[in-house]
C-alpha cells in the first residue's frame, strides 16, 4: 500500500495573482510529487510500509535520515497548500482571533513576528505557526526537514521558505512573496487545526483560582 499524494485542493490558476499559476503547478508536480514519489520508494519493503506519514515522521528521525526528510518534506508540502485558498476575502474567526490576541496582542503583531521570522531565517526552511503544549501560539521557522510534532507543537500553518515556492514570481524578493501568502492564508484551515488538538489544557478550576489570563480562550 502506498502513500498517495493528495489531491490539491483548488486549481493551479486558483491562488493568482498572489502565486503564479506557473508556480503551483511545478510546486506541486516538480516537489511535492516527487518527495511522495521517493518516501514510497523508500519505505518499500521496510517496516516503515503501511504506517501514516505521521507515524514515519516520527519513527524515523532519529534514525532513517533519508526516509525522515522524505516523509517530512512530503507533509509539509501538502500542509502548506491546505493552508492556502483562493484570495477571496476570509473572515478569521472570533475562535481564531482570541487565540492570537491571546498569544501575540494584535493579527498584526502575529503577522510582524511571522516575517521576522521568516527573513532572519538563513537559507531553505518553513515558517510554523504553531500551537505549545501549554495551548500558546508561537511563531519559528525549521531547516531542512526539521519538524514541529518532533518537539510536542502542533503545526497550524505553514509557509514554505524555499526559493522553489516563490523564485519565479518574485525572485529573490522573499519579502514579497510572504506579502503574498500572508494575502491567501486559509484561516479556515487554522482553525480546523486548533480545534482538533488534543493537547493538555488548563482546566476551568484553573481560570478562578490564577486569574485566567494564559486561559482566557476557554471563555
Ligand atoms: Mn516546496
Amino acid at each position: 500500500m502506498s502513500l498517495k499524494p493528495k489531491p490539491l485542493p483548488y486549481s493551479f490558476d486558483a491562488l493568482e495573482p498572489y502565486i503564479s499559476k506557473k508556480t503551483l503547478e511545478l510546486h506541486y508536480t516538480k516537489n511535492y510529487k516527487v518527495y511522495n514519489k521517493k518516501i514510497n520508494e523508500l519505505i518499500s519493503g521496510t517496516s516503515f510500509e503501511g504506517m501514516e506519514l505521521e507515524e514515519i515522521i516520527l519513527k524515523s528521525a532519529s534514525s532513517e535520515m533519508d526516509i525522515f526528510n522524505n516523509a517530512a518534506q512530503s507533509w509539509n508540502h501538502d500542509f502548506y497548500f491546505r493552508g492556502l485558498a483562493p484570495p477571496v476575502r476570509q473572515e478569521i474567526s472570533l475562535t481564531v482571533l482570541n487565540r492570537i490576541h491571546d498569544s501575540f496582542g494584535s493579527v498584526e503583531e502575529l503577522k510582524k513576528e511571522f516575517f521576522k521570522n521568516s527573513m532572519n531565517h538563513f537559507g531553505s526552511g518553513w515558517t510554523w505557526i504553531v500551537e505549545n503544549i501549554d495551548g500558546s501560539l508561537s511563531v519559528h521557522t525549521t531547516s531542512n526537514a526539521e519538524h514541529p510534532l518532533l518537539h510536542h507543537e502542533v503545526p497550524l500553518l505553514v509557509c514554505d521558505l524555499w526559493e522553489h515556492a516563490y523564485y519565479l514570481d518574485c525572485y529573490n524578493e522573499r519579502t514579497n512573496y510572504l506579502s503574498n501568502f500572508w494575502q491567501i492564508i486559509n484561516w479556515n484551515f487554522v482553525e480546523d487545526n486548533l480545534l482538533k488538538t488534543p493537547l493538555l489544557r488548563p482546566s476551568t478550576g484553573d481560570k478562578f483560582m490564577d486569574g485566567g489570563a494564559s486561559s482566557d480562550y476557554l471563555a
